[in-house]
């Protein structure tokens, strides 16, 4: 999310609470993500939700077409840029349809550099066949990725994602950005790397972004999870960091931001008018809550499943 303009550059996930003061007047978004009890519905994102659209939608093995040559891809080592925090590559061990190969405690074989906040990120984005076409995603990306986890109040990546929308759980940033917020400066003071393309309307994100960072704060996911409350059982902690680990995961390989409202003028080019952010109608926001929104229904839909047994 996007709540002004003094922040762009960045981008949030966050939820309203029923009961709670509307997040609205933090994002000035008209009536998305509320909290209608067991069930989250996002008025945004609404189509996402029924089960026609969750079939076309869900994605498909043959994504990964890449391995079809390969009985076995045991690293896939060529362009995995998911980094540890000297810049290098963080792979697991994964199957012909980069699900992973766990041993027998469960646990992923993640290459020695993988940190536990890269762990940690990797297990919530792995739960679901959604998650793991997006981190498949995040993995063959030019970019740098980089996954920082605020476990403290002190922490500045928590304090950031608090002060700067409210009910975030995550953001998405640039790297002057993320410098910005270890220093204790003012976030908006540094370069959004944002560059106004008049053929598309968008901001296509500039050489900052080379060096991307997921901020998420386990406070925040902590405080939103609904664990072992009676109708809330399926929102537990797992079912929050599938939700803001995807968002955040779409949001890092997308290339453009479409901040503002545009027209198109007698040049055939896009025009920033000054009634700037229709982030309402955002298409990254709209594609990065429906990929998150279909990786929550996915895990939801399996535990569900579990408990039946
Ligand atoms: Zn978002």
């Amino acid at each position: 999310m996007l709540p002004n303009r003094n922040d762009q550059g960045g981008d949030s996930y966050r939820y309203g609470f029923n009961g709670m003061e509307k997040d609205d007047e933090v994002t000035n978004v008209e009536g998305s993500h509320l909290d209608f009890g067991a069930r989250i519905y996002d008025s945004r994102v609404a189509r996402w939700l029924s089960p026609d659209a969750f079939e076309k939608t869900y994605p498909s093995l043959t994504t990964y077409g890449f391995a079809a040559n390969s009985p076995i891809v045991l690293l896939d080592s060529d362009g995995n840029v998911v980094v540890d925090p000297d810049g290098n590559p963080v792979t697991y061990d994964q199957d012909e349809h980069g699900n992973p190969i766990r041993d027998s405690d469960g646990n992923i074989k993640w290459s020695k550099n993988a940190t536990p906040d890269i762990k940690q990120y990797g297990e919530a984005m792995l739960l679901t066949s959604e998650g793991t076409t997006v981190f498949k995603e995040m993995q063959d990306n030019d970019r740098s990725i980089h996954i920082h986890i605020a476990k403290s109040k002190d922490d500045p990546n928590h304090k950031r994602i608090k002060k700067g929308t409210g009910f975030a759980l995550g953001e998405t940033m640039n790297d002057a950005q993320y410098k910005n917020i270890q220093a204790g400066k003012k976030y908006k003071d540094a370069d959004d790397d944002l560059h106004f393309n008049e053929e598309t309307g968008m901001y296509d994100k500039g050489e900052l972004w080379n060096d991307t960072h997921i901020i998420i704060s386990e406070i925040q996911v902590d405080k939103i999870s609904n664990q072992g409350k009676e109708g809330y059982d399926i929102r537990d902690k797992n079912y929050e960091m599938v939700g803001v680990s995807v968002e955040e995961g779409v949001h890092s390989v997308q290339n453009s931001f479409e901040l503002s409202k545009t027209v198109v003028g007698k040049d055939g080019k896009h025009h920033e008018t000054s009634d700037y952010f229709n982030e309402q109608d955002g298409k990254h926001e709209v594609e990065a809550e429906g990929s998150s929104k279909k990786a929550q229904t996915e895990y939801e839909t399996k535990e569900k499943s579990k408990k039946q047994e």
